[in-house]
């Protein structure tokens, strides 16, 4: 039988660049002790203190289906953390609670790209981009951008591809693969591409708890900019809840309501007990955001300290997210030779950097996501491996 153009054609038909990923989940399930640093996701379960709400609201009844759009109060703890932070006035009506970013991510684009549209995102970009924008029938556009320039996009380059046509740009601060924070003068860049050739913004904001230099800027907040402006948010990061699959959307009242009828015919809404349990946790305030994204800072300094004695990995300069992007072309090898080298002779299982964009080539992408001893042992033998590589290549 024969199968729909926009579901054959999400993955583009291209490799996924995830063969390392899968050589490491193989060789951990034949019970080979392999350091896992490939998968952004905590080395901490869900706290406890939320389990315990998420308990209390299932068990108090709240199993039933909840309201579409989310439960006003959890429509309105997101808003006010919006406000609260960003000082955008934001309320419940601005608010669709969703499955998790990614679901954020797929409506966000169901909403604002037709059939054929061009979508624009910044090359390197987490695996899913491209993908979400084929499954709404829309064209993806990868955006290059430069290890020179930290991965930071550049206003004119985006407005090179923008001009051409386009309806959507998305981006991602924090980055995922980068570890980047856009600063100001980069979003005021992007905003005015954004305004001169019409487009919606998109902005990935899941790692916004998770900033170790400077601050987050979300660009909803700058002039004449929430208007055209999608904010993707979600607890999966901030508040390691994963697997609960929660997150939202924040944007104008308009597209909320549009976003409401597509919520009705696709996900119908996302269980009460987990908004709850999220209500609860939200309520924490930054106090257990900071317990939570602390091991990370920790061990960017940990790795900061142990590349800072050699010159053949090279770091790009990170102020946040869970992860660091290394530069490993001093071994003459891709990043996808490099990653399978170091995982078949060390069993240190990283990202290729190719797997996130042609950008990224000859890098490797860290998950910051294992206890510290065995991070600090980790990158001290990826630095020994690559020093190793690099002499057989000068030699
Ligand atoms: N955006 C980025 C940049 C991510 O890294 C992730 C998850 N790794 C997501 C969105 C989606 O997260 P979730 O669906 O768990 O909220």
């Amino acid at each position: 039988m024969k199968l729909s153009q926009r579901i054959t054609n999400i993955t583009g038909g291209g490799s996924d660049g995830w063969d390392v990923f899968y050589k490491a989940r193989r060789m951990i399930a034949e019970g080979v002790d392999v350091t896992e640093l490939t998968i952004g996701e905590h080395d901490i379960r869900t706290d406890p203190v939320i389990l315990g709400a998420m308990d209390q609201s299932a068990r108090g009844g709240h199993t039933g289906y909840a309201m579409v759009p989310g439960t006003q109060a959890m429509r309105q703890a997101v808003a006010a953390r919006l406000t609260e932070r960003t000082g955008v006035p934001t309320t419940y009506e601005n608010i669709l609670i969703t499955p998790g970013g990614q679901s954020a991510l797929f409506a966000a684009h169901v909403a604002t790209c037709s059939p054929g549209d061009r979508a624009l995102y910044i090359d390197p970009y987490y695996a899913t981009y491209p993908g979400t924008i084929r499954s709404v029938g829309a064209e993806p556009v990868p955006i290059r951008t430069h290890a020179s320039n930290a991965f930071k996009p550049r206003a004119d380059e985006i407005a090179e591809e923008a001009a051409k046509g386009a309806a959507t740009l998305l981006i991602n601060t924090p980055n995922n693969p980068t570890g980047t924070v856009y600063g100001r003068d980069t979003l005021n860049g992007i905003a005015q591409v954004c305004k001169d050739h019409d487009l919606w913004l998109i902005s990935d904001e899941v790692y916004d708890t998770q900033v170790w230099e400077g601050e987050h800027i979300s660009p909803r907040t700058l002039p004449d900019m929430a208007e055209r402006t999608l904010v993707v948010g979600s607890m999966s990061k901030s508040h390691a809840m994963t697997g609960s699959r929660i997150g939202w959307i924040a944007g104008p009242k308009e597209v909320i309501t549009h976003l409401i009828n597509l919520a009705t015919h696709t996900t119908y809404g996302v269980p009460g007990f987990i908004q709850d349990a999220a209500v609860f946790a939200l309520a924490q305030g930054e106090g257990l955001e900071g317990e939570i994204a602390a091991p990370f800072q920790r061990r960017r300094e940990i790795a900061k300290d142990i590349l800072a004695n050699q010159n053949t990995v090279g770091l790009i300069p990170a102020q946040g997210a869970m992860y660091i992007m290394l530069d490993v072309r001093a071994t003459g090898l891709s990043g996808e030779a490099f990653a399978n080298s170091l995982l078949d002779s060390h069993h240190i299982a990283t990202m290729p950097g190719e797997s996130f964009g042609q950008s990224a080539h000859g890098h490797i992408r860290v998950a910051m996501t294992v206890a510290d001893d065995r991070f600090r042992e980790a990158l001290q033998t990826l630095v020994e491996h690559a020093e190793n590589l690099a002499k057989q290549t000068t030699s």
